[in-house]
């Protein structure tokens, strides 16, 4: 591979620290469900460092072996060498991309959509238009083959997906103003999950912040990124770092743990002083409130089961795990119950789920059997991704559970 000299040494850099010992192999969904070691975190790994001392060409059967791994990072998280595999992946799948072009073209559509927020209104609005005027199952096919090009869309999308709101640029703070926060709206979520940016508003100003919403912010860039396309992801990093630059001490809220593990890697991926001083002003929404005072508001008791889905984001980069635990206790008796297999990917993984359906249904089924068994009514997911692809699969199944973000949950229990 042509690969230049400083990007290959940083990258064998990486992959020589793994001493090959594979304690992450318990913890990495594609293995435990293929026993395959070319599946598992050490023989990627392996696969990946004789690619870049040209002992392997980078065949369809390697390139396999890449493309099905999740980018969930369980790995990194059990690693006792500290292997950075994540850096490594994302790092030769740039590699790739440079030596052989963007070779999806599904995959282009999908990240120039996210890219450009116009485009990405506009084919909600049609899709909108569709279900509101009932064609939406007869154009659903063509929608999905020639406006978003991605086959298992359609199943992903609410039933419904609800009217567009434009945001304020500023919420005050009710009562007096303890401070100020930047939210971070996202992409995706700006369309279909509006509710949980209203309530994170809901939350956060009833804790005494004003929050004020950046017009020129867009995607975060994640999926751009793990997807090696690197202009991409890093003319959206600047394009944040720009718009979130008014105030410089502002903290920058997100709602979605997807986004917010990307936010918090600017500082790596653009290794500019600037990127280093948004990175360190992001913090998820759960995690803000409860440090800054959301125990003084008063809740309903619910007298449910809930389940916490743990999104890999939350576990494995921002390494919050008790945080939606510690958040839903302030609702009198509520019993929260950890999904069980929380330590493995939904399946949903950025892209993956449209990209490497049968897996990711497997992975998505693990979930929809644990919540069955579960009982609860209710599951909670701080990510929008997640969410979303859960939602799909207990919708496909005709099982009766709502699923939202914690802090939805403490917005219906809310006593105002
Ligand atoms: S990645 Fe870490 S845990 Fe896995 S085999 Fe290498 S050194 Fe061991
Ligand atoms: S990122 Fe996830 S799927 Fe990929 S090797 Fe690591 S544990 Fe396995």
């Amino acid at each position: 591979m042509n690969i230049p000299l400083n990007k290959k040494a940083a990258l064998l850099q990486i992959s020589d620290q793994c001493v090959m010992c594979g304690m992450c192999a318990p913890h990495c969904p594609t293995y435990t469900k293929h026993h395959n070691e070319a599946e598992s975190p050490r023989g990627r790994i392996a696969l990946i460092s004789a690619l870049l001392q040209d002992k392997l060409p980078l065949s369809d059967q390697l390139k396999q072996h890449l493309d099905s791994c999740l980018s969930c990072r369980a790995c990194e998280a059990s690693c006792p060498s500290g292997v950075k595999y994540g850096e490594l992946l994302d790092g030769i799948r740039a590699v790739q991309r440079a030596e052989e072009g963007a070779s999806n073209p599904a995959k282009e559509r999908l990240l120039k959509t996210l890219a450009s927020g116009k485009t990405l209104r506009n084919s909600a609005k049609l899709i909108r238009l569709a279900q509101r005027s009932g064609t939406y199952a007869l154009l659903s096919k063509g929608i999905e083959r020639f406006i978003i090009e991605q086959p298992h869309i359609s199943e992903l999308l609410p039933v419904q997906l609800p009217a567009r709101k434009n945001w304020d640029k500023q919420y005050p703070a009710i009562g007096e103003e303890r401070g100020r926060i930047s939210l971070f709206t996202g992409c995706v979520a700006d369309i279909c999950d509006q509710n949980t940016l209203q309530d994170a508003i809901t939350l956060l100003t009833h804790i005494g912040f004003r929050v004020d919403i950046p017009t020129q912010q867009g995607c975060c860039g994640a999926l751009h990124h793990h997807a090696g396309d690197t202009a991409s992801s890093q003319q959206l990093a600047e394009a944040n770092i720009e718009a979130f630059s008014d105030d410089e001490d502002q903290p920058i809220i997100h709602c979605a743990t997807g986004c917010g593990a990307h936010l918090m890697e600017y500082r790596q991926q653009l290794n500019t002083p600037k990127a280093n001083q948004f990175s360190i002003k992001v913090d998820e929404i759960s995690h803000f409130l409860l440090s800054n005072g959301i125990q003084k508001l008063t809740f309903e008791p619910l007298n449910k089961p809930v389940s916490i889905h743990l999104p890999c984001t939350q576990r494995n980069v921002l390494k919050q795990s008790a945080t939606p635990f510690e958040l839903l206790e302030l609702i009198p008796s509520l019993k929260s119950t950890p999904l069980a297999g929380n330590n493995h990917c939904c399946g949903a993984a950025g892209s993956y789920m449209l990209e490497q359906p049968q897996m990711a249904q497997q992975l998505r089924q693990d979930k929809l059997d644990a919540l069955q068994q579960s009982q609860s009514q209710i599951v909670v997911s701080s990510n929008i991704g997640c969410a979303m692809y859960l939602a799909a699969g207990i919708r496909q199944q005709g099982l009766s559970v709502d699923v939202i973000h914690p802090i939805s949950l403490l917005v219906r229990q809310l006593i105002h």
